[in-house]
């Protein structure tokens, strides 16, 4: 069984230096933690710093977002290459912030899955309803469509290397979380759904994360389910006691 993995997504926050004070903190709290894997995403201008105090640390490091070209005339764009070369070995595909606000579409999300893929770098795809769909009983079908889309023509090996995140888009930085039921539900459908219609490995299994406004508060409660994976963490990983917490309790749910 794979270890909890828990994400901080730092968003468009924090200048460098607290940047790298917080992730020095980190990495001092969780020198000798063990069973779970924990994984930061810093705004690219900070990526550089922190990937110097991450080095040799049980901390990951990842890319909120990046172009699927390698290379070229895309102003303002950064490339996985680009991330890469400053240690980042994750990084977020697909945010619904992304989609929401960047047209980002399911078939950009394909793109650089395949590009990340190729890099060795491990995708961390996120999936979601709005309150709308979910209020007109489409959660199931949307998801079922973004996985269906984004996910085209991997391989089999490349299927093992893939984590999914579920966030509503509703609960993702609104204070309401979605309940440990309603986060199973749509896990358990997203376990299927990859199994019988993607052709995913039943043995080797996906870790599927929840995000959405998890807080020291919530997070047990969440993380002790088995169909839960791990967290996606967005405005609580910008607070070192409040992150932990929640590093606890994947640790110990
Ligand atoms: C996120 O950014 O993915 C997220 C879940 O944010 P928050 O925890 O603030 O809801």
């Amino acid at each position: 069984m794979t270890n909890p993995l828990v994400i901080g997504n730092w968003k468009m926050n924090l200048l460098t230096a607290p940047a790298c004070e917080l992730a020095q903190s980190l990495v001092d709290r969780l020198s000798d933690a063990r069973g779970v894997e924990v994984v930061i995403a810093p705004p690219f201008t900070s990526l550089y710093s922190v990937s110097q105090i991450v080095k040799g640390s049980p901390l990951g490091l990842a890319g909120q977002n990046f172009h699927y070209k390698s290379a070229g005339a895309y102003t303002g764009e950064v490339a996985l290459e680009m991330l890469k070369d400053v240690g980042c070995n994750f990084s977020l595909i697909g945010h619904s912030e992304r989609r929401s606000l960047f047209g980002e579409t399911d078939e950009g999300v394909n793109k650089k899955i395949h590009h990340a893929m190729g890099l060795g770098i491990l995708p961390i795809v996120c999936v979601g309803e709005t309150l709308e769909q979910r209020n007109a009983g489409e959660t199931l079908t949307t998801i079922e469509s973004q996985l269906s889309i984004g996910l085209t023509g991997l391989s089999p090996e490349e299927k093992t290397r893939l984590v999914i995140a579920y966030e509503p888009v509703w609960a993702i930085g609104t204070g309401v979380n979605a309940t440990p039921e309603q986060v199973v539900d749509v896990h358990k459908f997203i376990r299927k759904y990859l199994i019988e219609s993607l052709g995913f490995s039943e043995e080797i299994g996906v870790r599927i994360l929840y995000g959405g406004s998890v807080n020291p508060e919530n997070s047990k409660q969440l993380l002790k389910e088995k169909e839960i994976d791990g967290a996606l963490v967005g405005g609580a990983s910008l607070n070192l006691e409040s992150f932990c917490a929640i590093i606890n309790s994947a640790i110990e749910p």
